[in-house]
């Protein structure tokens, strides 16, 4: 039998030793806990998946990546991995905003059922650091997750592209708008979480994940109001000051804050002052790594084939979050770490037989 060593038991690592074990001798090297990382996501209930129409629909929301997964998702799917997942025990359920969860609402349950899965698969606790270390091996998977696996990469002579953080909060200048710790501002784009040095919550992560190879300090617009639907209040209003109008949209304490001349009446107010007021600006001046949930950046798609093969050297494979693909909140991160671990297993596949 071929031997593989898959080095990362995280989510991408363990889903592919699962769709492998049986067709070869498996060891799977971890440094930690093998899916420690899957504890954390969603919250500890772990959004799964989310559910897309088709290829391109799920593909949009990777702003890395998004190309290069239209051949790994026609391969597994979302439904593919949610019947992988019942087929194992794992019963899932949607959301109302099309998110994907275990019935368990538990990541830990799911981790003991794909851990019982694997059964007596070897997993061996250790970090490793160079790939000759696996030197006896037939094929290498390489499933670090994000930047400790780089130098891995590297060895083999694959370029990495700057890591950076995706889906964390932002740091703003102190002329930004600010508004006090810990309260939340609906907007008719989603939700902003203030925070102690900045803003936080599921638009920012989104809003930094789209700018995240942008350099700082960069500035943001967060629509605020509907500007016709202000201007028709202050038209119908035109004793009132305008601040008050403002705050029938949005907190009082944010519209002193934002609105200049709060006192003003609504009669003397320009339609260029409605249209300031219709977005919030602010001047990100560094993200908060603390929030990181996914880093933007990894090993060059470039160099890597549609079987999730390395072009340079191919008993090397790669899944999940090493490689440069990251995606929004909301499951895409897993599913790109299912399809791309099904994919090696696939691609491993096709050389034992
Ligand atoms: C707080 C949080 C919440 C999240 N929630 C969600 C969510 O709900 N839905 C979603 O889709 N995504 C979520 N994510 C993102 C998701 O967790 C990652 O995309 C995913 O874990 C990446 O899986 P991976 O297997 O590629 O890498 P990892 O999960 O990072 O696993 C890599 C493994 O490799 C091991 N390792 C690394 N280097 C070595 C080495 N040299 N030798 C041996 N072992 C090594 C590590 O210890 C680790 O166990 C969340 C992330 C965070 C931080």
């Amino acid at each position: 039998m071929k031997k593989v060593a898959i080095i990362g038991a995280g989510p991408s690592g363990i889903y592919c030793a699962l769709h492998l074990k049986g067709y070869c001798n498996i060891d799977i090297y971890e440094k930690n806990s093998p899916l420690k990382t899957l504890l954390v996501t969603g919250g500890g209930r772990c959004n799964l998946t989310h559910f897309a129409q088709d290829i391109r629909d799920l593909s949009k929301n990777y702003p890395r990546g998004e190309k290069f997964l239209y051949s790994i998702f026609s391969k597994h799917f979302v439904d593919d991995t949610l019947e992988f997942f019942k087929s194992i025990g794992i019963e899932t359920y949607m959301q109302e905003d099309f998110r994907y969860f275990p019935k368990s609402n538990s990541a830990k349950d799911m981790r003991e059922k794909m851990l019982k899965t694997l059964a007596n698969t070897k997993i061996i606790k250790k970090e490793i650091k160079s790939l000759k270390e696996l030197a006896n091996y037939d094929f290498i998977v390489i499933s670090t997750g994000s930047k400790s696996g780089y130098n891995l990469a590297k060895e083999v002579g694959h370029k990495i592209i700057e890591p950076k953080p995706a889906l964390c909060g932002l740091k703003l200048s102190n002329d930004s708008p600010k508004y006090p710790q810990g309260v939340v501002l609906k907007t008719p784009e989603g939700e902003i979480l203030f925070t102690k040095e900045g803003i936080s919550g599921p638009l920012v992560y989104k809003i930094s994940s789209i700018n995240a190879r942008k350099n700082f300090p960069y500035e943001i617009n967060i629509p605020l109001i509907e500007p016709k639907e202000l201007f028709q209040k202050v038209k119908n209003n035109p004793k009132k000051s305008f601040g008050n109008i403002v705050s029938e949209f949005i907190p009082k304490s944010l519209a002193h804050v934002i609105v200049k001349n709060y006192e003003k009446s609504c009669a003397n107010v320009s339609k260029k002052e409605i249209e300031e007021l219709s977005k919030l600006t602010f001047k990100v001046i560094s993200s908060d790594d603390k929030g990181e949930i996914v880093t933007c950046g990894g090993v060059d798609l470039k160099e890597i084939n549609n079987k999730c093969q390395s072009k340079i050297n191919p008993k090397i494979f790669f899944c999940g979050e090493i490689m440069d693909i990251d995606g929004f909140c909301g499951g895409y991160n897993l599913q790109h770490c299912w399809s791309s671990a099904y994919c090696v297993a696939e691609s491993i596949k096709t050389y034992l037989f």
